[in-house]
């Protein structure tokens, strides 16, 4: 029997749920080898009676239960080669997407993929630029990346790989979407793992063990493995993630209607007279490592300038951005003008570290704009896996003094490159979430600061009269 896991808080309980519907790869290869110390116990496998029933309960459930998704769809005859590759590709830019968000945020972000790039030779045509702007608010920019670089190296060869292994040699391309790949489009019989697999075999099984530990995961690789149905691979495979989904969830599983409930070590421990064992023990919850707390400088350059057409006072605004570096965190992509400061500093010294900065810019504030104002808008606290980032954010509003000329230079000659973006385009700018939700913030500080400069002259008005 299943040694009992290490009790768990209802913090960390909370923080499971996001499981449910994000696809989290699990990374050990495959072909690891169990360490040597460490021996199986037969329990610790699938029977063969116990492999098909469990094989056989998730089809059929599966069959009948499965949701509809736009990935899902089928493309006529299902053996042409071309089928198949458009297949490749559809479960390929899905799977990549479901890292990292839920089923219902993905869905409208493959459709608009798809629509622009149907094929994979069509991506491999693509631009970063584009490519960034499309993943926009869909976050941890390197799988799109990796994407372009995949289709890329897919178009240069001629040929989708049509195996798991081959497909690991794609970058960005790990176990665990060679899998699914294989699986899915080429009906290779290989298994999957994500998130959502390891809850299911760990309840399935009662494995107490840690889930991030590597001879865990191997052993849940291998379990996954022996369930991979020969005919069906790939519907075995996705019934096994959509149960952890939409059934076997990490704090409420829905074991009255789960399939498999009958085979489930998990709960039939649970239910033993005497027992204090619960199945959302299983996988045992991993502390989290800290998040290091950083604080950076944000500063939003707003450029208006003032024009007459036909007769009327036009004004345009344009926002500054700077490219961050090609390698590192969010690499290569668009930001508002920041720089990492210490944890304790006041306005002015985070203004002195800006103008340091943006005098590296060579933009000649002081020859080319006039400064308006310069005030703070607030803090907003991004978290990445690794860092919390508490970002003090700026607004300075300037006007130009020469028109439009000056904001076309585009940053060529300088280290960091940057450019001004007119703010109707700065919806469709591939911008990340935190630097979204800085734009966001000071949009409404603006609006707010509008409405006031309306009132007062009312106010003052009202004042008079009475
Ligand atoms: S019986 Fe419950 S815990 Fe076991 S696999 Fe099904 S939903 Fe998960």
């Amino acid at each position: 029997m299943a040694s009992k896991p290490n009790p768990q808080t209802s913090t960390q309980l909370r923080r499971s749920t996001r499981l449910t519907s994000k696809r989290i790869p699990t990374t050990t290869p495959p072909s690891q080898p169990v360490p040597k110390n460490k021996t199986r116990d037969i329990e610790d496998c699938f029977s063969q009676d116990e492999a098909d029933s469990v094989r056989a309960s998730l089809l059929r459930w599966y069959d009948v239960n499965q949701r509809e998704l736009p990935w899902r769809r089928k493309h006529g005859c299902g053996c042409a080669g071309d089928a198949k590759e458009r297949r490749a590709y559809e479960v390929w830019v899905s799977e990549v997407m479901l890292q990292q968000t839920r089923v219902a945020t993905v869905v409208a972000y493959y459709n608009r993929w798809m629509q622009r790039w149907p094929t994979v030779h069509c991506l491999a045509n693509a631009s970063q630029e584009e490519v960034n702007e499309m993943w926009s608010g869909l976050g941890y920019y390197r799988r799109a990346r990796f994407l372009l670089e995949g289709a890329k190296s897919i178009a240069k060869e001629g040929r989708f790989p049509r195996n798991a292994t081959e497909l690991r040699g794609i970058p960005g391309i790990g176990n665990y979407t060679a899998g699914a790949i294989a699986s899915i489009a080429f009906n290779e019989a290989v298994p999957v793992v994500d998130g959502n697999v390891v809850r299911v075999i760990s309840r399935l099984k009662a494995i107490s063990s840690n889930p991030k530990d590597s001879s865990t995961v191997k052993h849940i690789w291998d379990l996954a493995g022996q369930l991979v149905d020969k005919s069906r691979p790939g519907d075995l495979n996705q019934a096994l993630m959509e149960l952890g989904a939409t059934i076997c969830m990490p704090t409420n599983p829905n074991c009255t209607n789960c399939p498999v409930s009958d085979q489930c070590r998990a709960l039939s421990l649970s239910r033993l007279e005497t027992s204090t064992i619960k199945v959302t023990d299983f996988p045992p919850k991993v502390i989290k490592s800290k998040q290091r707390l950083e604080f950076a400088a944000v500063c939003v350059v707003l450029v208006q300038n003032d024009s007459c057409e036909n007769q009327k006072h036009v004004t345009e605004n344009f926002y500054l951005l700077v490219k961050r570096p090609e390698n590192g965190l969010l690499a290569g992509l668009w930001e508002f003008p920041s720089v990492l400061v210490a944890e304790r500093t006041d306005v002015e010294s985070r203004r002195k570290e800006m103008d340091k900065y943006l005098k590296n810019l060579k933009l000649d504030f002081g020859e080319e704009f006039n400064l308006v104002s310069r005030e703070e808008v607030g803090e907003y606290l991004h978290i990445f896996s690794h860092i919390r980032l508490r970002m003090h954010v700026e607004l300075m509003l300037l006007t130009t003094k020469g028109g439009l000329n000056q904001l076309e230079n585009q940053g060529q000659d300088c280290q960091v490159a940057w450019k001004f973006v007119h703010d109707s385009t700065m919806e469709s700018t591939g911008l990340t979430s935190g630097i979204r939700k800085v734009y966001n913030m000071t949009r409404e500080f603006r609006s707010k600061q509008m409405s006031t400069n309306i009132q007062e002259p009312k106010n003052k008005l009202k004042r008079m009269r009475s």
